[in-house]
């Protein structure tokens, strides 16, 4: 059901086009969405909207017993809910790490008192699955952490393998997917794969502006929750306040913990529409963002430009994150681009930070060829470059020189 007159016509003002991993590019529709009068959150009309909400959601991620939560946050608030309802104080979580998102729920969860091992992937690798094994083999964990995209890196997680080994060696395990990053860029089959709790944001893939944490959580991670001993070390995320009110909208009838914040629900709903009800389908959407990524990677590698995922099927496909050449910093590109009229990023992660930049592709910028967005990240990315590189040589050449004339 679509809550939004027909009629009106809204055209986003010109302005730069935002190409980093999320927030990203939104459509008309989303962005009219967002510009509607407020409603009531408990008016028919707005229930009917969040009902839908609930029900897309679960088609995204590929569940049919799911349970969402959508809550005014960003996607760290998915962190917290996980920590706070799904770990009690002092039990084992097995957090792997393939970059700065790994150490951000790590950090989550431990301030919920969770006791956590960390499995690290070298820089621009995932977790090995042998180690994984062997660490689920030797311990008792209540729950497994995996980022399918961790966004400071580019590195894609083969979270159906380790949801595999999971179910094999330790199937008491919960495994969480912190899909920020991935949900809708990326294929996930929640319950074919076995995972108990996706974790996303409004902001990525899912192509709305920030603002709502989206969480699904497996009727076994549901049941875990309600049969914990400890209570929920938390006010805002505790899912005895919020349970009930998914429930309740998700029957069509409204309840109240905290207002919804209606307007980015019903930009969500509109993007949701565009994703699970026309054209592309989901599983084409999933084919674009890979070709899209392939051509960018492609591009990139004939500039001379190398990937910080190692090897390219374990690269994600909703962004690209590439090292720069020497004598070249993320401070003198990233600028250039934005001068251009394209806003990307720079890096995230604390060794390497000005060494490389982040390209996102998702939503649609990838999916809606008529917008030409690939091809002009492409070619401002090789006009700022040939730049650099110029400045770069003439800056070398005058050292040259000048270390001449003082001999
Ligand atoms: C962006 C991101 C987050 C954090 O989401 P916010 O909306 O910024 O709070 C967490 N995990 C991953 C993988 C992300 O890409």
């Amino acid at each position: 059901m679509s809550s939004l007159p027909k009629d009106q016509t809204y055209m986003q003002p010109t302005h730069k086009l935002l190409a980093i991993p999320g927030p990203i590019e939104v459509t008309d529709e989303v962005l009219r969405a967002v510009a509607q009068p407020p409603v009531s959150h408990v008016s028919p009309q707005f229930v009917g909207v969040f009902r839908d909400c609930l029900n897309m959601t679960r088609q995204v991620v590929d569940t049919r017993t799911g349970q969402p939560f959508i809550i005014a946050g960003s996607g760290t608030l998915g962190w917290d809910q996980v920590a706070s309802n799904l770990v009690e104080p002092g039990e084992s979580v097995l957090v792997l790490h393939t970059g700065y998102f790994g150490d951000g729920f790590k950090d989550c969860l431990r301030t919920y008192g969770a006791q956590v091992d960390e499995l690290r992937g070298e820089l621009g690798v995932p977790v090995n699955l042998h180690a994984i094994e062997k660490a689920l083999k030797t311990k008792k964990y209540k729950a497994i952490t995996v980022t399918h995209v961790d966004t400071s890196t580019g590195v894609l997680s083969n979270v159906k393998a380790i949801a595999h080994i999971v179910r094999q060696v330790s199937p008491e395990t919960l495994v969480v997917l912190d899909g920020v990053c991935s949900v809708a860029s990326e294929e996930i089959r929640m319950d074919a794969w076995g995972i108990d709790v996706v974790l996303t944001a409004s902001q990525k893939g899912l192509g709305a502006p920030p603002g709502l944490s989206i969480l699904i959580a497996s009727q076994r991670a549901i049941k875990t929750f309600e049969t914990r001993v400890a209570p929920v070390p938390s006010y805002y995320s505790n899912w005895k306040k919020w349970l009930p009110i998914m429930r309740a909208y998700g029957n069509n009838t409204p309840a109240y913990f905290g207002t919804p914040p209606v307007n980015l629900i019903q930009a969500y709903h509109a993007s949701l529409t565009q994703i699970t009800t026309s054209s592309p389908s989901l599983q084409e959407r999933f084919r674009i963002h890979q070709q899209v990524s392939q051509r960018v990677k492609a591009i990139a590698s004939q500039l001379g430009l190398k990937q910080v995922p190692k090897d390219s099927a374990n690269a994600a496909n909703g962004m690209t994150a590439l090292y720069l050449p020497d004598g070249i910093a993320a401070s003198d590109i990233v600028p250039r681009l934005a001068a251009k009229g394209v806003v990307i990023a720079g890096g995230l992660l604390g060794d390497i930070k000005n060494k490389y930049i982040r390209i996102g592709h998702m939503g649609t910028s990838a999916v809606n060829a008529e917008r030409g967005d690939i091809e002009t990240i492409t070619n401002c990315l090789q006009e700022s470059l040939e730049e650099a590189k110029a400045e770069r040589d003439a800056r070398l050449s005058s050292a040259k020189v000048s270390v001449v004339t003082e001999v």
